[in-house]
């Protein structure tokens, strides 16, 4: 009898396909606000797909047994555990389901305290509607990214400099603003700017509070911003190289100096841009 249980039992065994294996190389287990990391998923996959807090995540092909993604937190996401589901497909079989939980962390941002013209706090009618357009075409045209990424193994710098401010609580003429959503570099104006990643130019022009502006599509809904130049040196749809100049250092625009703002969002997310200069794929 127990000659005939094994018998079966090792064929049905046999019969049953084999699991693919697959490797899931995750950060860790948490993620500060406004940081980005990769997430790769190895195996012999047909497809990967997956959700991190319920939102769909775009998986890239790198390798034929390799995919990876791109896990971003807002800088203003709710600290606490989110769900991300990873579904491997092998060739010819049913995806799988893998699911980790993953710890969001506070960032601590500081509050920063500014005094500005009251003009450029509270904008006359005119002003508001000119903010009210302007924020009407950004929207619309940065929804409109490339499905492929125009980057490669990794993003540079823009321009030298210590990095400050990003993710501060502004508090302007004695009352609460929105946070400051990128970094801002200190430079004499006329310094040169240069891409980060290539891309596509999106937008450009002169803008209200950031002053003349370049919004750049690295791709997959990765939107570099570079606000306040002085001068711009490419133009709307024109593809830029990595370290290509695109524009000069300046006090355009809500400014109480020369300095480049650099603002990067990965798919309505507002992220920081030293935590992109981090990132290392291969
Ligand atoms: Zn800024």
């Amino acid at each position: 009898m127990r000659v005939i249980l094994t018998i079966v039992l090792g064929l049905l065994l046999a019969a049953a396909p084999a699991r693919a294996a697959v490797e899931l190389v995750l950060p860790g287990s948490s993620i500060v606000q406004g940081e980005i990391a990769p997430v790769y998923v190895i195996g012999a996959l047909d497809t990967v797909t997956g959700r991190f807090g319920g939102e769909e995540l775009p998986f890239v092909r790198i390798a034929p047994d390799s995919f990876y993604t791109l896990l971003a937190v807002d800088m203003d996401k709710k600290p606490g555990r989110y769900e991300l589901v990873i579904n491997p497909r092998p060739f010819g079989a049913q995806a799988e389901e893998l699911v980790r939980s993953i710890n969001v962390r506070d960032a601590g941002f500081p509050v920063q305290k500014l005094t500005l013209p009251p003009a450029k706090v509270f904008p006359d009618s005119a002003g508001t509607a000119r903010i009210e357009r302007e924020t009407a075409l950004r929207n619309r045209k940065w929804k409109a990214w490339s499905e492929r990424p125009f980057w490669g193994k990794e993003f540079i710098a823009p321009l030298q400099g210590e990095f400050r401010r990003f993710g501060s609580r502004r508090i302007i003429n004695g009352a609460p603003r929105s946070p400051h959503s990128g970094a801002d570099i200190s430079a004499p104006e006329g310094t040169p700017v240069i891409a980060p990643a290539a891309g596509k130019v999106l937008l450009t022009g002169d803008f209200f509070f950031t002053g003349n502006s370049i919004y750049i599509d690295h791709g997959l809904g990765m939107i570099g911003m570079f606000f306040h130049l002085v001068e711009i040196d490419v133009a709307e749809g024109e593809m830029v190289e990595q370290g290509q100049v695109i524009g000069k250092v300046g006090a355009t625009g809500r400014v109480t100096g020369a300095h480049l703002h650099w603002g990067i969002r990965w798919r309505d997310k507002r992220i920081n841009p030293s935590s992109l200069l981090r990132l290392k794929l291969d």
